[in-house]
């Protein structure tokens, strides 16, 4: 059979963080039982200093959530690692990612798969994301600006989704979304406290089964559904 296509993976130029950045991942993700390699790599790969502009290179490898301003957040190291990991990811699949915030998680996803979609609400921060993720060579992420509850469904059905924002409910488009035998990951709870991180499996009858991964906290998922 012929070689799977690779997505393409930006060069970048600067390796000042390499140190910041392989210990964040030894002890942070792997240490914690992150083992997939390909999410390992990536994240030893990306610049993440990059996405969170407005806090210290060190603070930006640190073993937390940091502002990304408009009262977001670029979400902790570890759970960007863990939500990926769960995804079961492959070469060629294509995802939709719910809440682009500083782009990282999209970007970290497009140096695994194919294609990424990534929403997001604030038009500030679809903007910035996607100037960022543009001028990084990124050429397999789209950015839309919109209310992800609704997903997309031009480039449906995805073998994946992501959701970053804590929603009271799974919703429905989303799971409808959702290839047969596609995961979705997303904080399922009441916001403003913990929320259960909810891996939502469609099998390949057209079955969906969620199981409860771990408790987690996440920004509101806002909109007007
Ligand atoms: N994934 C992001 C990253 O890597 O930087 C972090 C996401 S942050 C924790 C959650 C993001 O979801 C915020 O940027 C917020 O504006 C966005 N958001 C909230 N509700 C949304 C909605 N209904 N549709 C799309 N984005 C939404």
């Amino acid at each position: 059979s012929p070689p799977e296509q690779a997505p393409p993976r930006p060069a970048f130029d600067d390796d000042e963080f390499v140190e910041l950045r392989t210990a964040m991942v030894r002890d942070q993700i792997e240490g914690r039982g992150v083992a997939d390699e390909a999410v390992l790599a990536a994240m030893r790969r990306l610049p993440r200093h990059r996405f969170a502009p407005m806090v210290s290179a060190r603070s930006a490898y640190g073993d937390k959530p940091q502002p990304i301003g408009h009262g977001q957040t670029i979400s902790q190291p570890y759970t960007v690692a863990y939500m990926t990991e769960v995804l079961e990811l492959g070469a060629d699949d294509r995802v939709l990612e719910v809440g682009t915030g500083s782009g990282y998680q999209a970007a970290i996803l497009a140096e695994i798969v194919g294609e990424v979609v990534t929403i997001e609400i604030i038009r500030e921060l679809a903007d910035s994301a996607a100037e960022r993720l543009q001028r990084m060579g990124y050429r397999n992420i789209t950015v839309l600006h919109g209310d992800g509850y609704h997903g997309y469904a031009a480039r449906a059905p995805f073998d994946a989704i992501v959701v970053t924002a804590a929603a009271s409910h799974t919703p429905p488009p989303l799971v409808a979304q959702l290839r047969p035998g596609g995961r979705m990951v997303i904080p399922v709870g009441r916001a403003g406290w913990i929320q259960n991180l909810l891996l939502v499996e469609k099998h390949a009858d057209g079955e969906v089964s969620t199981r409860n991964l771990a408790s987690v906290r996440f920004v509101p998922l806002t909109g007007g559904h």
